[in-house]
């Protein structure tokens, strides 16, 4: 039987089935090697009793993200995103270069802590990828290769300053055991550090259709009321929020260790209530987002097939995971799409999972001329289109196909 991971209660509900689709970000080296590559079940369950939306299975955390080659500083989008985020914590709790240390959770190549570190902060990284985080300590990062859990957390307090900022963006999602990563945050608190966590907001899952962001690395999908609760659990609670236009829709929470409960801001106040008006989890919601999801499958099918028989030249841009989801869900392949062009040098050259698209280098869309491109990473879309827009001369058009099919 299947149990609720956070709290754990055996009332949970299937919400969505997407197949069977390999790891999305286990991209292939050789082609001969796809024989070798598993697939697994990605099923997405809701908790009735602690509200908390996720998709389980039993894939270890090491297979997903010690050999991780994502790479924040590729995304020109987010280092933008980590500059303003900068600028606003600084204006807001007026963090001081000479007392304050910062660290950050999941901190990946070090993108957003340059920002502090380029001010004279004492920063340092929690990033369990090897390779992520040799290019952090290249980028003078201070980081630790681990997972965080509570020993290293009890370790950590020990030997480093007291912390006056913990940053933990994009990171809540992929974490198994969410009670062990959530100790840990409460550990690494002191009564007056900042915790700022960053994460899609479930809302827009069901409402645009999101479901691309469904991968086995993403265990929870959260709404303001879930998050409450888990981190409620530990002593930490959010009195703040900002809602960000990044991936989709995302929500920054701000949070303390407390014991009493801390005062609200009118911000956080309001979003609770809207999320509550949306009734998310009424059974006739459930159901409408379920039926949405596979109409857009059958609506993809349709379309691209279509081009295809008046032969036209269909590529997609970006080898990001959540174009994995989408396009094995839908199963269409590499007999549909040519190509992915993605900027990020580790990935061309190797194979999308499941659909087996080669992955190029974007210096060869030129060369190419692909007549249309399926934008995969939505969510990252006007930069794409706009660095290039070269394509336009030979009259090719962007797609996007979710939430509903757009040409640009
Ligand atoms: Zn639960």
């Amino acid at each position: 039987m299947i149990k609720c991971k956070f709290c754990n209660s055996n009332n949970l509900k299937k919400i969505l089935s997407l197949g069977y689709t390999p790891l999305a970000n286990s991209y292939v080296v050789k082609y001969q090697h796809f024989k070798f590559e598993k697939s697994y079940p990605l099923k997405l369950y809701f908790c009735k009793k602690c509200k908390l939306i996720q998709a389980p299975h039993s894939i270890s955390p090491n297979k997903i993200f010690v050999n991780y080659d994502y790479l924040s500083g590729v995304s020109s989008t987010w280092v933008k995103h980590c500059e303003k985020f900068y600028t606003k914590i600084i204006k807001k709790f007026k963090f001081n270069s000479k007392k304050d240390t910062i660290v950050e959770i999941a901190s990946n190549d070090g993108t957003l802590l340059k920002s502090f570190y380029k001010r004279k902060f004492e920063c340092i990284g929690i990033e369990p990828s090897k390779f992520a985080a040799k290019i952090a300590r290249k980028n003078k990062i201070n980081t630790v290769d681990k997972f965080l859990e509570p020993n290293l957390a009890k370790k950590f307090i020990k030997k480093n300053k007291k912390i006056s900022l913990i940053v933990a963006n994009n990171v809540i999602a992929h974490v198994l055991d969410i009670n062990n990563f959530i100790k840990s945050l409460s550990i690494l608190c002191d009564k007056d550090t900042i915790l700022t966590i960053e994460f899609p907001h479930v809302v827009n899952l069901f409402k645009k259709l999101q479901y691309d962001t469904i991968y086995h690395e993403h265990h929870y999908y959260y709404s303001l009321e879930s998050i409450q609760n888990v981190l409620k659990k530990f002593d930490l609670q959010i009195f703040d929020l900002d809602k960000l236009n990044i991936h989709g829709g995302s929500i920054r929470i701000y949070a303390k260790k407390n014991k009493d409960i801390l005062k609200k801001s009118k911000n956080l106040i309001q979003e609770i209530n809207k999320e509550k008006m949306l009734n998310l989890y009424s059974n006739k919601n459930l159901k409408k987002f379920s039926y949405s999801v596979k109409n857009t499958k059958k609506n993809t099918i349709e379309y691209l097939s279509k081009l295809k028989k008046r032969n036209y030249k269909i590529s997609a841009y970006g080898a990001a995971a959540k174009g994995n989801t989408f396009l094995n869900y839908c199963k269409i392949d590499y007999q549909t799409i040519d190509f992915a062009y993605d900027n990020n040098s580790l990935k061309q050259g190797k194979y999308l999972p499941g659909s087996r698209i080669k992955i190029l280098n974007p210096n060869l869309i030129k060369k190419n001329k692909p007549d249309f491109i399926i934008i995969l990473p939505w969510n990252i879309k006007e930069e794409i289109i706009s660095t290039y827009k070269y394509v336009k001369k030979w009259g090719c058009k962007f797609i996007i196909l979710l939430p509903k099919i757009k040409l640009f």
